[in-house]
């Protein structure tokens, strides 16, 4: 019997579902307040956001763009970029700590994907 040696493995992507893939990242600066793109309102943990998120067609990773305060949150794209994977997620805001460090950020949790456009929709910007 052999090990398969997972050492030399790479992986470019995998599968996942957008509540899965969008939960825990990190968000804004290295800050416990994001500040709406939109009106200015500071957000902090616990309050309700939603931010645009993007994925260049060529490449497998998700970009986080605006984030604004749920009274100013757009639910549809208004312009789709052709050549991007882009959607729009209500979620709310978490608290990342790193004890060890004393560093603290904020995530998202329970994101919920309202609008989606595939890289073949929309026009050129
Ligand atoms: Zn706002």
């Amino acid at each position: 019997m052999t090990n398969h040696d997972t050492t030399s493995d790479t992986v470019e992507s995998v599968t996942a579902a957008p509540a899965q893939l969008f939960t825990g990242v990190g968000i804004g600066l290295p800050s416990l307040t994001v500040i709406c793109s939109r009106c200015d309102k500071r957000l902090q943990e616990g309050d309700s956001v939603s931010v645009y998120a993007y994925r260049p067609a060529e490449g497998s990773q998700w970009y986080i763009g605006r984030c604004c305060c749920s009274s100013c949150a757009p639910d549809q794209l208004t312009a789709p970029t052709l050549g991007t994977s882009e959607c729009r997620i209500n979620a709310r805001l978490a608290t990342v700590s790193e004890v060890t460090a004393q560093h603290h950020s904020l995530c998202l949790i329970k994101p919920a994907v309202t609008a989606f456009a595939s890289p073949t929709t929309g026009t050129r910007s």
